[in-house]
């Protein structure tokens, strides 16, 4: 199962790299110019091939640690320890691998692909802070996440799928919440300055009668030398939360019309409206994980004495793959019914213009494919692609 989804992933991969010899289609051709589309595609085949090389390399280490029942012998050997330690333990153990076969590939990719390309600003010091952050905030979150489920799955049986849904939501919704102080781990925020962009993105919110705590700037310059921008926050009540490259990079009506799209997205209510489907994904995973915590011969088949809690939730992630890949192909077409609603009403609220000059500066920026295969869409893309959104775009600013 396994490898037929890494087989299958490469066979997308290699459909989408022949497209790329395609003929671009017209609305989105003066993205780049020739040298540009030239450099685009080596950066992309550079990438591809770093990232063929880390594939291969965790392939053959997962299936080796299979194969020689790693996972089993590392708790058999800390088995004497109170069961939490033992987990925490083999957690944090894992995640450091994950890091160290990680570590060499995601420097490749940053100081001399990236770097190559002008699209890295990191100094290795911040690789090496953001690489040390995140593996405990992984730890962090993984234990605590697996003695949750342990604890449930302990004492309910069965009915820990819906109670571990419930939590995963309500976890979902405070990270909502604090997106903005746990992004502060990472990097610093100033409130934007007075002027041009601040009035005319003030002035939109009062337009879609919508609250702002406030409005902030990202030092993503620290990083990279591409742009984002989110709107976070429960109900009405939002933050705004600007990259730096894009407030000193485009102009205050591009970066409003880019508004226009986030606030439709509040507007039509498109987090609730997903909610659903979110719930259901959700009860799919603890009921698939419920399955093989009830086939005990699935653990010991690694070499456990019984059923065993890590082992169990990364099986099941490998054994619904297909399942995992039909929810994504609904999810991403959800999310990308909702990005063309948000296009259509910064289109008829006469953002159009702006928006089509922002999504290419986008695209260009950071050096994005702008003719995927249909079949990758399908698969993989939360968005339309840009000639999609700006065949949208040019329709509804038409109405
Ligand atoms: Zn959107």
């Amino acid at each position: 199962m396994y490898l037929t989804n890494k087989a299958f992933n490469a066979f997308v991969d290699y459909l989408n790299k022949s497209y790329l010899k395609k003929d671009l289609p017209d609305n989105v051709r003066d993205v780049y110019n020739e040298d540009e589309y030239k450099k685009f595609l080596s950066y992309r085949e550079e990438s591809r091939h770093i990232g063929l090389i880390s594939n291969i390399v965790s392939i053959v280490i997962t299936l080796l640690l299979l194969t020689l029942n790693v996972h089993a012998l590392i708790f058999n050997a800390v088995g004497s320890l109170n069961v939490y330690v033992q987990y925490l333990i083999v957690i944090s153990a894992f995640a450091l691998l994950d890091l160290i076969i990680g570590l060499p590939f995601g420097y490749y990719d940053t100081f001399v692909i990236e770097e190559k390309y002008g699209l890295n600003k990191s100094t290795k010091k911040t690789f090496a802070l953001d690489a040390a952050k995140g593996l405990i905030i992984e730890v962090v979150l993984s234990y605590g996440l697996i003695i949750i489920i342990m604890v449930l799955f302990s004492r309910f049986g069965n009915m820990a799928i819906i109670l571990c849904t419930l939590i995963m939501l309500a976890i979902m919704v405070v990270i909502m919440l604090i997106v903005i102080p746990l992004m502060r781990i990472f990097n610093k925020f100033e409130p934007l300055e007075e002027g041009e962009l601040k009035d005319k993105l003030l002035a939109l919110c009062a337009k879609y009668g919508i609250t702002v705590r406030k409005i902030v700037v990202k030092d993503a310059s620290r990083r990279t030398t591409t742009s984002n921008a989110f709107c976070t926050g429960i109900g009405n009540r939002k933050t705004i939360s600007l990259d730096d490259n894009l407030v000193n990079a485009y102009s205050a009506d591009e970066i409003t019309a880019v508004f226009a799209h986030e606030f439709a997205h509040a507007k039509y209510r498109h987090v609730a409206r997903s909610l659903p489907f979110s719930i259901f994904r959700l009860l799919v995973f603890f009921a698939s994980l419920a399955i093989v915590l009830n086939i005990p011969a699935l653990c010991t088949a690694f070499g456990f004495d019984g059923v065993n809690f890590f082992f169990a939730q990364m099986l099941s992630g490998v054994i619904i793959w297909p399942l995992s890949v039909l929810l994504d192909v609904i999810g991403n077409g959800i999310s990308r019914k909702h990005e063309y609603q948000a296009d259509a009403f910064a289109a008829r609220e006469g953002y159009g213009k702006d928006l089509i000059s922002a999504l290419k500066r986008l695209s260009k920026e950071s050096l994005s494919g702008v003719n995927p295969h249909p079949l990758m869409v399908i698969l993989n893309y939360s968005h339309p692609t840009l000639s999609q959104r700006i065949d949208a775009i040019d329709k509804a600013a038409g109405e």
